[in-house]
């Protein structure tokens, strides 16, 4: 019989994503050799900083349709020094996350075996957060602008535009995600007592939204005092939907209790499967350390487990996930960014060997 073919598009990106999105690349394969299941095809798309100096845009203008036909999209980091941020972000992943209505963003955040994390104390089994960030609109929406620039009547505007539709259907997703999780549990994040408008029609969606899933146990929390509740009280958090500003917020304040931005993994998720989904480790380009081997690939292995896991592949997501585990359960394979000296070449071959021997 034929082994099933995942069709992965792989876009390293700049800087560091170039080493981990490989990295991540290597993983999967000796995944798939392991086991008789299924294969991969993986295409690269060189588009990012150095595709922008040559042609002057992120990604050529015909981009999605060429990635539309994947299965999924394995994304490493977008962010160049001679290129400004927002044309970075915008001309890539954003183009990519809204043309695809990826409007679920993901983020688990867990205290992985061997990582000495701030939040360490309460235990490793203490913190186990998944942060929705919707992904589509709001504070992100790109609308605004500025007039008389310069002049002392200058004028600048950010809208964040709130739709019923879009807030519903993120609601929908983290209650549907929270009912799938042991512990059945969702907190909405707003800032509904000082944002009177958008923020308080999120609370009435939720309300209603809440009437369908009779058994997720759900509260409001405001997005300042959900910063504290994380470092005091990070048992009595499961899963947390939130805004696209809020949620990002708050999901770099988990990854960095959780040890390091180098750990952390997201999915930029299209739950309708529309179109392919995107996954990525959640930290930048990192220039500083780029080309030395030193980017530690933990995020983007943890992005591929959460990849198998949207194609359906729950048990080869848990194979990889546990070889993760035995990797950073040991000090030896820990990267500069946990204060080792393992390179990322390291700890890729001793997640492949751990596979291979499973
Ligand atoms: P960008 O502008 O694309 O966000 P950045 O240079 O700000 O990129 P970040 O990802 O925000 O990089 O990370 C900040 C710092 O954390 C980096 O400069 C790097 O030293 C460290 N860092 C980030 N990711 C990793 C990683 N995977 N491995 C090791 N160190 C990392
Ligand atoms: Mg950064």
């Amino acid at each position: 019989m034929s082994k099933k073919t995942y069709r992965i598009a792989c876009i390293p990106g700049d800087g560091i994503g170039k080493e981990v999105v490989p990295a991540g690349q290597k993983v999967l394969e000796a995944l798939a050799a392991a086991q008789d299941g299924f294969r991969f095809e993986f295409a690269a798309f060189g588009w990012g900083g150095d595709w922008y100096r040559e042609h002057g845009e992120m990604m050529p203008a015909g981009g999605l349709a060429q990635l539309k036909g994947f299965d999924a999209i394995l994304f490493g980091s977008a962010g160049d020094p001679e290129i400004p941020d927002h044309v970075t972000l915008w001309g890539l992943r954003l183009k990519i996350c809204q043309g695809f209505d990826q409007y679920a963003n993901v983020r688990p955040t867990r205290i992985l075996p061997g990582i000495d994390a701030p939040l360490k104390r309460c235990g490793p089994q203490d913190l186990d957060w998944v942060i929705v960030r919707e992904n589509s609109e709001g504070e992100y929406s790109g609308v605004g602008g500025r007039a008389h620039q310069g002049h002392p009547i200058e004028v600048a505007t950010d809208v964040s535009i709130m739709t019923r539709a879009g807030v519903e259907r993120i609601l929908r997703y983290a209650f549907r995600l929270a009912q799938s999780r042991p512990r059945k549990q969702l907190t909405v994040v707003t800032k509904s007592n000082a944002q009177r408008h958008a923020m308080v029609m999120w609370d009435e969606i939720a309300a209603q939204v809440s009437k369908d899933f009779p058994d997720v146990k759900w509260d409001k929390e405001l997005v300042d005092a959900c910063t504290a509740r994380m470092v005091n009280r990070p048992k009595s958090l499961d899963t947390i939907v939130a805004t696209n500003l809020h949620a990002d917020i708050l999901s770099d304040l988990a990854a960095a209790l959780a040890g390091s931005l180098g750990i952390a993994p997201t999915g930029n998720i299209d739950p309708e499967r529309r179109y392919p989904s995107m996954f990525e480790p959640i930290h930048g380009s990192a220039f500083d350390i780029m080309g030395k081997g030193l980017a530690n690939p933990v995020g983007t292995f943890w992005s591929c487990v959460m990849l198998l896991e949207h194609l359906g592949e729950k048990e080869a997501a848990a194979k990889l996930m546990k070889a993760i585990e035995a990797v950073t359960a040991d000090a030896k394979l820990h990267t500069k960014d946990l204060g080792g000296n393992a390179t990322t070449a390291q700890v890729t071959d001793a997640v492949c060997h751990r596979l291979l021997a499973a």
